[in-house]
């Protein structure tokens, strides 16, 4: 069984133990006591070194604690030191959960029901139908008054069956770890935690989302906390520089931009179509017809909205054949005067077919594609216009 010096010391990042056992080619290492916290309640493991060797994760097996390491280490004496910067962080994070999770019972009687430490951020999920804007700001102020406060965070350890006064009701039997924030929470847990609330920093409350009937609530703590106001910032002052104006005013004129550009685009699509229509227009007249008096030309390239409108007025006049063909994808737009002596949907339909493609339209305007290019030759064969 291994002794668990974190759950008497959270402070504790340097000391000496005993590997008694190794599995794995001494790659994984039980000690007779440690200071490493195994990933559990929501929090991850802790990293450091194990007789000069990285720590790689710690798993909690119930009555021992496993240690996988970088490299394999013999039994014996061993020093061994916990990544602090790392640790300290998920005792923000942590303690910070249960402030957050109290004030939320304390303002608004919405209990946490999971918590969950991640590597940018940590998320709780309360029973609530939503959150609205004005509780998130009130819920983080009172946060933030409580940590100024800097209340003793305690823990002790007391028989489940006496009356705990616990936040969240404890399924455990026997003694209960019981983390305590001075006249405001008390809650059964095996994590680690800072000793007074002034050492959570501030709280932040960032995403909130809709998750099985809950509300998930993404919050960080302490320097992560900074960090990420940091973070806000520089992206808030990049996008108020590309939009020169202050960022108080960007998001309204980042929104009036928007809709400039959608009337533009509407715009610039009627103009491409008249463009098209034009073009259209302008190549019948400069097509001669043949012996039969019929006009006919043949374009290569995308087939897009353009290529219809430039077909279609191209058909507009008299006695005239219009083909498209497209490499990528493998495909014909067929169009066809009335008095052209085509039928465009039969001729294309036909001819796809044939070549393992579908398509079809109508008398005056045709569309189909192939499984490849290289059907293409006969497809346009097949079409003979
Ligand atoms: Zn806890």
């Amino acid at each position: 069984m291994t002794t668990r010096l974190y759950y008497d010391d959270c402070y504790l990042r340097e000391f000496r133990a005993n590997v008694i056992e190794t599995a794995e080619g001494g790659r994984r290492a039980y000690l007779d006591r440690t200071a490493f916290y195994p990933t559990s309640g929501g929090q991850p493991y802790d990293l450091g070194t194990l007789g000069g060797v990285a720590v790689r994760e710690v798993i909690d097996e119930d009555d021992r604690i496993a240690h996988l390491l970088e490299s394999p280490i013999a039994t014996g004496e061993a020093e061994a030191r916990i990544d602090w910067p790392r640790r300290f962080d998920h005792m923000q994070q942590h303690t910070g959960q249960h402030l957050l999770s109290a004030v939320l019972i304390e303002l608004f009687n919405y209990p946490t029901v999971s918590f969950h430490l991640g590597a940018a951020t940590s998320t709780i999920d309360i029973e609530a139908a939503s959150l609205e804007p004005k509780k998130i700001e009130r819920a983080e102020e009172r946060c933030a008054e409580i940590a100024a406060e800097a209340r003793p965070v305690v823990i002790t350890y007391e028989d489940s069956s006496s009356d705990l006064g616990l936040r969240k009701e404890s399924k455990r039997g026997g003694t209960l770890r019981i983390v305590s924030i001075a006249g405001l929470d008390r809650s059964a847990c095996g994590g680690t935690h800072v000793r007074s609330t002034a050492e959570i920093g501030p709280i932040l409350i960032r995403k909130l989302e809709k998750i099985r009937g809950n509300v998930r609530i993404e919050f960080v703590c302490g320097l992560r906390a900074i960090r990420q106001a940091r973070q806000d910032f520089q992206t808030l002052s990049e996008i108020s520089r590309l939009v020169s104006v202050p960022f108080e005013e960007a998001p309204a004129l980042v929104a009036a931009q928007i809709e400039k550009a959608k009337t533009l685009e509407k715009a610039a699509q009627k103009l491409a179509a008249e463009l098209a229509r034009r073009e259209g227009l302008e190549l019948y007249a400069a097509t001669a017809p043949d012996a039969s008096g019929v006009r006919r030309v043949t374009q290569k390239g995308a087939i897009d909205d353009a290529t219809r409108a430039r077909a279609q007025a191209f058909v507009s006049g008299s006695k005239a054949v219009f083909l498209a063909v497209c490499e990528n994808p493998p495909s014909v737009l067929l169009a066809a005067s009335a008095d052209s002596g085509v039928h465009a949907g039969d001729r294309v339909k036909a001819a796809v077919t044939a070549a393992g493609g579908r398509g079809g339209g109508n008398q005056a305007l045709a569309q189909g594609s192939v499984p490849t290019a290289a059907a293409l030759g006969g497809v346009v064969q097949s079409i003979g216009v």
